[in-house]
Formats: C-alpha cells, sequence, structure tokens
C-alpha cells in the first residue's frame, strides 16, 4: 500500500508538473489525468486507473483540490458516478475504451435513464420495453427526472425485456446515443423555476445489441452494482473540510448580516456541529471500509446528507425573514450542471432562496429518505422485512400490483 501510495503521489506530481491548472483548459487537464491513470484509480490500468487501493484516490484529490483544479462531478454527476462503474464493472474492453476517457473529460455528458411515473422507490417495477429485432433493441416507454438529458450525449437505460419473469429478473442495462431517432427529451420545471431534469420518451428508438452491458436479464444486477457506487459517491461529498459543504452559507450568510443574537447563535453552531458529525462519521466509514470491515456508519451517509441542506438553508431562511420571500427570478433555464448548494463546498456564490427550494430534493433523489430508512431497518437493525408479495410473480401476469 505505501509503495502504491508513493507511486500515486509521484503521478501526481508529474500531472501537475506537466500540467499548470491555472494555464491547462479543464478538458485538457482531465485528460491529463486519465491517461495517468489518476481519474479512478481502482480501475483497470489503460482505463483511467492504476489497478491500486481505492482508498488512494483521495491522495489524488486532495492535492487537486489544494491545486484548485477544477471539479468535474457536478458537469458530468451520473457519467462519473453511476454510468463509468457500471462500464468497468460489467460493460465489453470496447465500451471501456470507447466512452471512459471522453465521459471523464465531460466532452460527452451522461444521464441516467432508470425512473419511471410508476418506478422510482420500486424501480424494478419499471415497464419501458425493449424488444430484441435482429442485432437491436426496440425501446419504448417513459422515463422522469432525467437530470441533464437535455446536454447529455449518452445515458444508461434499464428496460424490460423478459415482462414473463419476476419484476427484478426481467430487466437488461444498456447504453444509449442520445441523438438516437425515437429518444426524446422535454423539460421537467423544479421547484426553483429551472428545469435541471427532464422527461425521456422512447418511441420505437433502435438500440444496437452492442450497447448493451451484462447479459440479458441481468440488468437488476448492473443496475445496483452502478447505485451502490452512486451512494458511496453521494456521502463521499460530506468529506469536505471543516465547516465547508452547505453549513459554510450558513456561516456565511451569518456574519455578512452582521447577526449576533445568541439564540441564533446557538441554533447556528448546532447545525455546524451536525454537519461536523456527519464529516467525522463518514471518514470513520471511509476508514472502516478501507480495514475491509464496513459498519453501519456507511449507511447512514446518503441519509445525513440529505436532510442536512434542508436545515442548513431553513435555518438561512429564518435569518433572512421577509427578504427570503423574494427570488431574483423565476425563468425557466436548462443548466448545464447539477445546482452546486446542496453538495458543493461552500465556497461558490449561490442565491439562497433558490438553495432553500433544491434542497427540497436532497432526500429524494438518489433514494428517498425513507427508503434508506428501510434499508437501514433491514439491514442494520435487522428488523422484520418489508412484504414483497411481488417478487416471486410474473411482472406480465394479473395477480402482480397495479402499475
Ligand atoms: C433532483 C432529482 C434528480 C433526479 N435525477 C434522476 C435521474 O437523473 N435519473 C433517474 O432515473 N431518476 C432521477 N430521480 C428520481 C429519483 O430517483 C426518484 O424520485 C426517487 O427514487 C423516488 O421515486 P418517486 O419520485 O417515484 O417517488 P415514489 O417512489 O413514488 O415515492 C413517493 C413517496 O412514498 C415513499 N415511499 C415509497 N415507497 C415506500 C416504502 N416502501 N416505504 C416507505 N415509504 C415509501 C417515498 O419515500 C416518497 O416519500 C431524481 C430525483 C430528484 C428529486
Amino acid at each position: 500500500m505505501s509503495a502504491d501510495r508513493d507511486r500515486v503521489s509521484a503521478l501526481v506530481d508529474e500531472l501537475l508538473d506537466t500540467h499548470d491548472p491555472s494555464t491547462t483548459t479543464p478538458a485538457e487537464f482531465w485528460g491529463a489525468q486519465f491517461d495517468l491513470g489518476l481519474a479512478w484509480v481502482q480501475f483497470p490500468v489503460g482505463f483511467g486507473g492504476l489497478g491500486v487501493a481505492p482508498a488512494l484516490q483521495e491522495v489524488v484529490a486532495e492535492r487537486l483540490d489544494a491545486a484548485s483544479v477544477p471539479r468535474n462531478d457536478l458537469i458530468n454527476f451520473v457519467g462519473l458516478g453511476t454510468a463509468a462503474p457500471a462500464i468497468v464493472g460489467f460493460g465489453s474492453d470496447e465500451h471501456k475504451r470507447r466512452y471512459l476517457r471522453p465521459l471523464f473529460t465531460c466532452d460527452e455528458v451522461w444521464c441516467q435513464l432508470f425512473s419511471e411515473p410508476n418506478a422510482g422507490s420500486d424501480l424494478g417495477n419499471l415497464g419501458t420495453s425493449a424488444v430484441r429485432d435482429g442485432d437491436e433493441w426496440v425501446v419504448n416507454g417513459h422515463k422522469v427526472w432525467t437530470t441533464l438529458a437535455h446536454v447529455s450525449s449518452y445515458g444508461i437505460l434499464v428496460a424490460r425485456t423478459h415482462p414473463e419473469l419476476p419484476k427484478h429478473r426481467g430487466l437488461t442495462f444498456f447504453l444509449v446515443d442520445m441523438r438516437t431517432p425515437g429518444v426524446e427529451v422535454r423539460p421537467l420545471r423544479q421547484i426553483s423555476g429551472e428545469a435541471e431534469f427532464n422527461e425521456v420518451l422512447f418511441t420505437d428508438a433502435r438500440i444496437p445489441d452492442s450497447m448493451r452491458v451484462g447479459e440479458p436479464g441481468e440488468g437488476w444486477r448492473v443496475t445496483i452494482g452502478a447505485l451502490m457506487h452512486e451512494r458511496s459517491h453521494n456521502a463521499d461529498l460530506a468529506k469536505r473540510p471543516r465547516g465547508m459543504g452547505p453549513v459554510a452559507h450558513a456561516v456565511r450568510l451569518w456574519q455578512d448580516m452582521g447577526m449576533t443574537d445568541p439564540a441564533r447563535r446557538d441554533e447556528l453552531m448546532r447545525i455546524w456541529i451536525e454537519a461536523e458529525v456527519i464529516r467525522l462519521t463518514s471518514i470513520r466509514a471511509e476508514q472502516l471500509r478501507k480495514s475491509g470491515t464496513p459498519g453501519p456508519e456507511g449507511s447512514t451517509g446518503k441519509l445525513a446528507t440529505g436532510i442536512l441542506p434542508q436545515r442548513v438553508f431553513e435555518f438561512c431562511m429564518s435569518l433572512l425573514g421577509p427578504a427570503g420571500m423574494v427570488i431574483s427570478d423565476y425563468e425557466m433555464r436548462q443548466p448545464d450542471r447539477m445546482f452546486e448548494g446542496n453538495m458543493g463546498d461552500g465556497t461558490e456564490n449561490i442565491e439562497i432562496v433558490k438553495a432553500f427550494l433544491n434542497s427540497r430534493s436532497a432526500t429524494i433523489g438518489g433514494g428517498t429518505t425513507e427508503i434508506q430508512k428501510n434499508t437501514m431497518a433491514e439491514r442494520v437493525l435487522g428488523l422484520p422485512k418489508e412484504l414483497r408479495p411481488d417478487r416471486d410473480v410474473p411482472w406480465s401476469s394479473d395477480s402482480a400490483p397495479v402499475r
């Protein structure tokens, strides 16, 4: 491990020596980072990694943060957090060669085509169909809440290929070129007025079989593998330096408004301490993971990082008083990156009122708080499992739940 750490450190030296972040374009820098194997150090050599322990990515992240290298995760959150691990874990070498580098440089942004009007928490119930026709699959269906689909070149799609099997067993995972005829992206406007996400309609869209990831019917395994990575990626965002993350906005607002009220200061301190506990718990979870004995701390990451921004921005709104009722504008815009306030490093300039509105989604996206609690109840506390009457029933049968 220590030899690997030295090797990673030496490669970061080389990266920073040859690509000064202040004069290199972000895409060029990220490309060089990928080529040196510092994109995801645990991935195989040649595919953005070095084949070493994932914990060593921390060495890269710390050094690049200190050198003010721009972050690519808000531009290509799904690409980095979900599509790349699915491609590396289950894709062909051709998939890895073709898609990973432009994904990491953000030349190709990715979106996640999982949720549907009747399949969110119960994702296994999804109904978008893919029917084999020679070397292609013909896809029909309706996806929703597809973040950044309007700027995406590619998407990861789960579709039902075997309706006669029980719901989780009849799914298949695909990569989709978003420019395929029959793929239509329509904006969905959210509470802040902007449309960061979309609905995506598939009408006889033809996907080549070469874009299938995993075997037909193996889609659930690939999806869960990819989502597990998304959850830990989300939780990683809690590991910011002390006092950064969403809570930094509350501290800055407190200072800017020249607040002195001791009761309000107590409130701010309570939130700050909560943020610090989440940060430390996240570090402990990471250390336990590294030692090979992951503990329950890991499961709390997504839960806590969802609730915290809501607490922070509710507090900010209470400081703003009547000013919190005024929003700068309610234009329908389609941003080209994810909203930073809920998970950024606290240094960016954000509009508190919009951040407050957007923070409502933090306990829904990537799995709701209720579902996280169910998972913890069952897997961590060992409480009785939820009833799942449709688990072994063919998805298409009349006795399956109403969709
Ligand atoms: C900002 C944002 C971005 C998103 N981006 C994407 C994306 O890019 N791609 C994508 O595919 N999806 C995306 N989603 C969708 C997201 O994954 C779903 O919204 C989420 O899984 C919840 O599903 P749902 O909205 O259908 O709610 P439902 O599943 O219908 O849930 C409704 C309510 O019922 C509760 N509930 C449901 N089942 C249970 C249960 N068994 N026990 C207790 N309570 C339960 C839920 O907690 C929730 O409060 C995004 C969502 C948001 C908010």
